[in-house]
């Protein structure tokens, strides 16, 4: 007892301890977030305006380290899981930003730039610009996002924050928007051109209008295990005003909930099984799962169970598929190798068969008649259980392993 309550203890300062980082880091990264509107909430936007809504109004309450001492175990152990998974993305940046500045690149790290669309305050952060003068000027937006798996299309989301972003670097290339800070680099300036910060940063002369520079931007998405780019994505004059027009409808309708006009519930919201909704703040009251109705008359959720079964039928045929395959190498590894064991190997792999106990598990009839028998015994339970256990028969398992090959290594 008294270790679950050690083991509580530190779960509890760990907790307080990101939540406050955060919070810290956030308002020395990013400001006063409601009063603007952020490349991530477009994306958010994009995907679902109710839920970005949601943010720039103030409705979402957030949790302080001061609010830890309160939280259930079930509580706080959901907080923690949370906060690893948000700032997963953020330590896996500190570590990539180091490796890109290992390379002797001109780097920027976290370039904020501010323009004001119909009156409204937009800001783009950009997690890594990298920064080629002389003959051939060029300029490389790289954005990092950490996923659970690495997704096989990029998210809607994640393509309008790219586009809002490369887009805003060449639209506001000559104008006064730009600034870096102290944090993240050796000097800090606010509202420069790009030319002007390129200069100010590492003395690289860029001309003075974009046309000519060669401007990409790429998505990295980073599991625990796995990276994969996306891209390269353009500057794009349309795509650049449709994140303008949906930041202007998360602004204005956040404005009319704040003047009593219209409640969250009159904010359009994603159809489907979207997955959003799975970590989504305002997803506790939220009409779309109010209302049987949504479910029969909304084709995308039909769409969605579709595409379930359809997977679960393609997993059976590879689950099939699989099985053939392990029996044929199994039954080789036999013919190979008789009653012997040991590994063989092709060219890249090894594999062997090899015979595995097996489970052990309660046998309830046998259990009963002992109980019934000595319980009264001054034999222990334990006993008891003891002599109930029954072994299944062995089972085989095979193994297969990469063989890494050597490589030679610089001295
Ligand atoms: S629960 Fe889903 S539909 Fe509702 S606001 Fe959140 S993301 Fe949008």
């Amino acid at each position: 007892m008294q270790l679950d309550n050690k083991k509580d203890g530190l779960l509890r300062f760990l907790t307080a301890g990101i939540l406050k980082y955060s919070h810290e880091t956030t308002a020395l990264q990013l400001g006063d977030r409601s009063q603007y509107i952020g490349l991530s909430d477009i994306g958010k936007g994009m995907e679902c305006l109710r839920a970005a809504v949601a943010g720039k109004a103030g409705l979402i309450e957030h949790l302080h380290d001061k609010d830890v001492p309160g939280l259930s175990a079930g509580e706080l152990r959901s907080v923690l899981e949370k906060q690893i998974i948000l700032q997963r993305g953020h330590w896996q940046e500190y570590g990539l930003q180091n490796a890109i500045m290992a390379t002797g690149v001109k780097l920027i790290p976290q370039l904020e730039i501010c323009i004001e669309y119909n009156g409204i305050p937009i800001k783009a952060h950009l997690d890594f610009t990298i920064v080629w003068g002389g003959g051939k000027p060029t300029v490389r937006v790289i954005e990092l996002k950490s996923n659970e798996l690495i997704p096989d299309h990029l998210y809607a989301s994640y393509e309008a924050q790219m586009y809002g972003q490369i887009g805003l670097l060449k639209e506001c290339w000559q104008k006064p928007c730009f600034s870096v800070t102290a944090e993240h680099n050796q000097i800090e300036f606010n509202d420069v051109t790009f030319p002007e910060a390129a200069a100010q940063l590492f003395g690289v002369s860029l001309p003075d209008t974009p046309e000519n520079v060669d401007i990409e931007a790429w998505v990295l998405s980073i599991s625990m295990t796995q990276i994969k780019p996306f891209g390269p994505y353009f500057p794009d004059n349309i795509m650049l005003n449709t994140c303008l027009q949906i930041a202007e409808r998360i602004w204005n309708e956040k404005e009319e909930i704040l003047s009593g006009n219209i409640s969250l519930d009159d904010v359009q919201y994603c159809s489907g099984f979207h997955p959003l909704c799975d970590f989504c703040n305002v997803n506790q009251d939220c009409p779309k799962f109010k209302d049987q109705d949504i479910l029969e008359h909304d084709p995308s959720f039909e769409a969605e169970l579709e595409k379930l079964a359809d997977l679960k039928e393609q997993e059976s045929v590879i689950q099939k598929k699989r099985d053939v395959i392990e029996q044929r190498i199994k039954n080789t590894y036999r013919l190979i190798n008789g009653n012997k064991i040991g590994w063989l190997k092709t060219s890249g792999y090894r594999f062997k068969v090899s015979t595995m106990p097996g489970r052990k598990s309660l046998d309830r009839d046998k259990l009963q008649d002992n109980m019934a028998a000595h319980i009264h015994d001054g034999i222990s339970v334990d006993d008891v259980l003891e002599q109930c256990q029954k072994t299944s028969s062995p089972y085989e398992r095979l193994y297969i392993n990469k063989i890494n090959k050597k490589r030679i290594s610089a001295a």
